[in-house]
């Protein structure tokens, strides 16, 4: 049996796919060819023609035929003094914080053991929770202000014991900042590593990161895509030097390539200018959520990010934001994703002009 039978290539596949993997579900992109895009909290504005000037010049002196420096040490010695990055603890760079994700959660999670964060919460860790079969466990959120239910939290952690707890701070794609003080008991109760994701800590300008080493168990993380490098993929994570050292094993030699270091060494020697526009931003976000608040039917949640959160109260979540992909206008629509969003929809703060030509899209939306 088995010698001449030739598996067809789908046998071929289920047999050795790992199992996990062939149940995990892909993180989707939409197509946002010719739209307005107000989906994916990028930083709407450009740097300025004198630093895109300068960007060209790091481009043709940079020796791509050359492995990058492995550590990126001129890199992280610019992110400790922008970030205010306290001088004892260790920074390990990815190439965007999606894969400090995925190394955290390599380092101490597989089959058996539980990758815990609060929901509705940033998709990704449940994503790569389930290509390496680790249980990932989402606990609820307050229903009405989506803040820490910390009773929850605090029995999840003791009935599950997990090796890693993510807190989104602010959190994706509510928008709010959790209480400090449910965060400090979480970290106490956690057996293992608690990791506080400040993706948007610009528009917050909240932070854990002068608390690292007051707990043995904390680290940072951070990323500069949302505050105008998306494209260049820089994720930051901090903590003691114990934790880092072995995590640093799975980071693959060179993750950020010759390219990303120099510009963004180059950018963040303009770090005023990526301030500017996040504080451009903050305001435009004030505006926005005022426009949101006056239309019948639509309740926005206060937000510390560069994105906002509303319901539809009087029409799905799916029809308007079909509507508004018929205008050209691109949010993001979270209604499926968990129960507590059900006609939800996210947009992402943009420029002015952006948000005056949601809001006129919105408007037409609900009132056809
Ligand atoms: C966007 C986002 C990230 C991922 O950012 P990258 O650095 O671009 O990979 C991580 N965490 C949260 C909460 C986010 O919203």
């Amino acid at each position: 049996m088995g010698t001449n039978h030739k598996p067809s290539a789908e046998e071929r596949l289920q047999q050795w796919i790992k199992p996990e993997l062939l149940e995990a579900s892909a993180y989707h992109v939409p197509d946002a060819d010719g739209f307005i895009k107000l989906d994916a909290m990028e930083n709407p504005y450009l740097l300025p023609d004198e630093l895109r000037d300068k960007m060209l010049d790091v481009i043709t002196g940079a020796e791509i035929n050359r492995y990058p420096d492995p550590d990126a040490s001129k890199l992280k010695q610019s992110l400790r003094e922008i970030m205010d990055i306290p001088e004892d603890m260790a920074i390990i760079l990815g190439n965007g914080s999606d894969e400090l994700i995925q190394i955290i959660a390599l380092a101490v999670a597989h089959s058996g053991k539980t990758i815990m964060a609060p929901q509705p919460g940033f998709v990704m860790y449940k994503i790569i929770a389930d290509t390496i079969g680790a249980r990932f466990i989402g606990v609820d959120l307050n229903r009405d202000d989506f803040s820490l239910d910390s009773e929850a939290m605090l029995s999840a952690i003791n009935q599950y014991q997990p090796a890693v707890v993510f807190l989104a701070y602010p959190n994706n794609p509510t928008g709010n900042l959790f209480d400090e003080n449910t965060i400090s008991e979480i970290i106490n109760a956690a057996p293992g590593l608690v990791v506080l994701d400040e993706a948007y800590s610009s528009f917050s300008e909240k932070s854990f990161m002068q608390r690292l080493g007051a707990f043995d168990n904390l680290l940072v993380m951070r990323t500069l895509s949302k505050s105008g490098l998306a494209g260049l993929r820089l994720g930051i994570l901090i903590g003691p030097a114990l934790w880092l050292d072995q995590l640093d094993k799975l980071r693959l030699p060179y993750n950020i390539n010759t390219l990303s270091q120099k510009l963004a060494e180059l950018i963040l020697s303009r770090y005023d200018i990526l301030q500017q526009q996040a504080a451009i931003i903050r305001s435009n976000r004030s505006k926005l959520f005022k426009q949101l608040q006056g239309i019948e039917g639509v309740s926005p949640w206060h937000s510390s990010a560069n994105f906002i959160l509303f319901k539809m109260t009087n029409t799905s979540a799916d029809v308007i934001s079909a509507a508004l992909i018929e205008q050209g206008i691109l949010i993001k629509n979270v209604s499926g994703d968990f129960p507590a969003l059900k006609d939800c929809l996210r947009v992402t703060v943009g420029t002015v002009d952006e948000n005056e030509a949601f809001i006129a899209a919105l408007e037409l939306a609900v009132s056809s």
